[in-house]
């Protein structure tokens, strides 16, 4: 496998100052994704939503509604049919597929419903090998997987095999290759939605976490009502649209977690306690 170069700066030195204008990490202006078929079928109609840096969003809405088709546009797996989509500033429709490709892997981190992890392989190189493309060695994959790895509590099963974790950890394994490159943004589709309820829970919890105490970016697709209003924003979706956007007062209405720095913004990654 060979190992592309990112084109596009690491995203640790693209993390503008909170609070400027070019403090949004993602930006969608009217997009509209038409899948092709007869007849053409709608994911998203008109959709326009900001995200700046250092904010955790929920998403929600009932099957169908657009979720994973906004979260593919937002993370540059697909492109819109018509308006504009702006990752970290760039407008996605100006870059070809290898720069697309480096942007991908300098800026985004993506997390699944069904894990997406190499059963063969260590706890340790399933997320070491997720910076492959981020044009990082050996050496440093490790280092920066291991330190991931210890964010989300896993810190001792680096050389442990995925089927021998649960099914919760396993989503900790796939979150530390996520955030292992540092991106501007973690884009989780349904993280919780092969868990049951209450590991689905502590694993929205630690996204929190993540966000609170590193000030990772997310946007999260959950079915969780409960989780999801306790998220400082939530979008909801139905038939392609955006029907509400609410920031609400979340912050203040729901106690702190330990070492949560209440502002959302950016700070010293700490380890997450489990
Ligand atoms: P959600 O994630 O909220 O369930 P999706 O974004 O997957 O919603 O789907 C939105 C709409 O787009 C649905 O009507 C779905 O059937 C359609 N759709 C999604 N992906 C495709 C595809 N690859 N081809 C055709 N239609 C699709
Ligand atoms: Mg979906």
């Amino acid at each position: 496998m060979s190992c592309q170069t990112a084109t596009v700066r690491p995203a640790v030195t693209q993390r503008p100052a909170p609070g400027t204008a070019s403090d949004v990490v993602l930006d969608l202006q009217e997009v509209t994704k038409i899948y092709p078929g007869r007849p053409p079928v709608p994911g998203l109609r008109g959709v326009s939503v900001s995200v700046a840096a250092g904010e955790l969003v929920a998403v929600l809405g009932p099957s169908g509604s657009g979720k994973t088709t906004l979260l593919h546009l937002a993370g540059t797996l697909d492109l819109p049919t018509a308006g504009t989509v702006r990752v970290t500033g760039l407008d996605v429709a100006t870059l070809g597929d290898r720069q697309l490709a480096g942007l991908r892997a300098s800026s985004i981190g993506f997390v699944f419903q069904l894990f997406f992890l190499a059963e063969h392989q260590l706890v340790i190189d399933n997320v070491a090998d997720g910076l492959l493309y981020a044009g990082v060695g050996l050496a440093q994959r490790r280092e920066l997987a291991a330190a991931a790895l210890d964010l989300v509590g896993l810190g001792r099963r680096l050389r442990a095999r995925p089927t021998q974790l649960s099914g919760g950890e396993r989503q900790r394994v796939a979150i530390a290759r996520a955030i292992a490159g540092q991106p501007a943004i973690v884009l989780a589709d349904e993280p919780t939605g092969n868990l049951d309820q209450a590991t689905g829970a502590a694993i929205l919890d630690l996204l929190g976490q993540l966000n609170a105490t590193a000030g990772t970016t997310i946007v999260v697709v959950t079915h969780d009502e409960q989780v999801a209003t306790r998220m400082r924003r939530q979008v909801r979706m139905l038939d392609g649209r955006i029907v509400s956007d609410t920031a609400a007062d979340a912050v203040s209405a729901r106690p702190a977690a330990p070492g949560e720095r209440i502002a959302g913004r950016p700070g010293p990654p700490q380890r997450v306690t489990r």
